[in-house]
């Protein structure tokens, strides 16, 4: 069973579909119990897509944001 820590830390991968069936079908299962990776991944999901959205945007600046999502999830997971 995964932890709320391997959903964040995967998350990348999840929402970008990098994952072979047996991992997301882990990390969807966790989703249907934790509404607070649910939120995570929503979240993420919605950054990721305005990062991709704002051509103009820095690598530096999309490596702060992803980091600044991540350490926030961490500290709710806690
Ligand atoms: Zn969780």
């Amino acid at each position: 069973m995964l932890k709320c820590k391997d959903v964040v830390a995967n998350a990348t991968d999840y929402v970008d579909k990098e994952m072979n069936w047996k991992q997301s079908m882990s990390m969807a299962l966790h989703l249907l119990m934790c509404g607070h990776c649910r939120r995570f991944i929503k979240y993420f999901k919605l950054s990721l897509q305005a990062l991709k959205n704002k051509k103009t945007i820095s690598q530096a600046d999309a490596d702060k944001l992803s980091s600044e999502v991540i350490a926030k999830a961490l500290a709710d997971a806690r």
